[in-house]
């Protein structure tokens, strides 16, 4: 048998644990930084295939490696997010999240029992390959600093026991935006870098109707707003998608009262990191021009949060090979566009060649379309066995050209 019928066969062999870690992970849901049950559970099921894990990096992060023959000659990454999102699920499934309010709404339950499905292939795979794989859980993904800005602090990108680095690293994400069976993959940059940006107006408030002595707080912000989309639309370069966007404006003011302070929240996302700088001078000159232009003034603070996420070129058109060969040529997708969604797993691709792909999920004949980070979503399961199955055939063949 060949080696990619033989991980299909095994993927095969694998889907019922892996749906049913599957399961209980969506059942018992953890937030950010709190995943203490859910690194368990990843330790323990490790440590019955029989792999040893480093447990406690950066809180509740875990590593492992599974090594070939010759484990010394090179390293490939697999990652997969373990946090869960504060939204109270409203399907109606058996294995509805039992933790009220808090629901794997991202799909990163999915994630982590899919890798642990390729860590129990690979696992039996060993004398079949040269090099090592290390699998890194992460927690956090889903709130600044993104967890995986902590684990590379801790060093996992780093050489260790094999004095080798890991050249290569893989991250799967469930997508409802595509049918299952099918998965897409974009070379070079894919998801946006995301800032938050907070500005405080400051000025003298009194009574509406003696505009002459006031300083109008809610005029100012409302000219900051419409000033600030000169950012995008005269400062950076057009060649380079951005997106500055305010959702929240309060000035508790009413009819008759202008307030002395008025809040405004939004979030700035782009593609360069050279550009992002230069727009945070920008946004916080022009802000604070107009504010004393007006009389007034205003404080900026910019939360400067996950970089834009680079799929590394020639990695990922070589994996889009590796896909054709595992699920036929149909089935492998190039996404069109950038997105101006936002993923930690930016940060391991500004250090090592990252190639992010997304997993379909959607069945509409089962009614299964909702939206990330919504009560409704869910995924059609057939999903995870072709998850797994491709992860670790993409995993095999990238070592073994590497
Ligand atoms: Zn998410
Ligand atoms: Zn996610």
């Amino acid at each position: 048998m060949n080696l990619k019928d033989k991980v299909k066969e095994l993927a095969q062999k694998y889907s019922n644990e892996v749906l049913s870690d599957r399961r209980h992970l969506h059942a018992h849901p953890e937030l950010s930084f709190q995943e203490h049950n859910t690194a368990k559970f990843v330790a323990n099921k490790l440590k019955a295939i029989g792999i040893t894990p480093t447990e406690n990096i950066a809180g509740t992060g875990l590593t492992a490696l599974i090594e070939g023959k010759k484990p010394e000659s090179k390293i490939v990454a697999l990652r997969a997010d373990m946090d869960a999102l504060p939204i109270m699920e409203l399907n109606d499934v058996p294995y509805r999240s039992t933790n009220k309010g808090i629901m794997h709404a991202c799909g990163h339950d999915v994630h982590t029992s899919s890798l642990l499905g390729t860590a129990r292939i690979l696992n039996d795979l060993r004398e079949h390959f040269e090099g090592t794989f290390k699998l890194i859980f992460q927690p956090g993904e889903e709130v600044s600093p993104g967890g995986a800005s902590l684990m590379i602090k801790e060093n996992v990108l780093k050489a260790n026991l094999h004095k080798v680095a890991p050249r290569s690293i893989y991250a799967q994400h469930v997508a409802p935006f595509i049918e299952v069976g099918k998965v897409g993959f974009k070379p070079g940059p894919v998801l946006a870098s995301c800032d938050d940006i907070y500005i405080t107006v400051k000025g003298a408030g009194g009574h509406a109707g003696t505009p002459h002595e006031v300083i109008d707080t809610v005029l100012i912000a409302s000219q900051i707003v419409v000033s600030l989309q000169q950012v995008v639309s005269r400062n950076i370069p057009p060649h380079i998608p951005a997106v500055l966007s305010f959702g929240k404006i309060v000035g508790e003011g009413s009819t008759n009262i202008i307030p002395a302070e008025v809040k405004i929240e939004g979030t700035f996302r782009t593609f360069d990191e050279e550009w992002r700088k230069k727009a945070h001078e920008n946004i916080v000159r022009l802000a604070k021009a107009t504010a004393q232009g007006m009389g007034g003034d205003c404080e900026i603070e910019i939360e400067v949060g996950y970089p834009y996420l680079n799929n590394a070129i020639d990695f990922t058109e070589r994996s889009m090979l590796y896909a054709q060969e595992f699920l036929g040529q149909n089935n492998v997708l190039v996404l069109p566009n950038v997105m101006m969604g936002s993923e930690d797993f930016a940060f391991y691709s500004h250090h090592i060649d990252a190639c992010f792909y997304t997993l379909g999920v959607k069945n509409e004949a089962k009614n299964i379309t909702a939206g990330l980070h919504t009560p409704h979503f869910d995924i059609d399961e057939d999903a995870v066995e072709i998850g797994v199955g491709l992860m670790t055939w993409m995993g095999l063949c990238e070592l073994k050209q590497l």
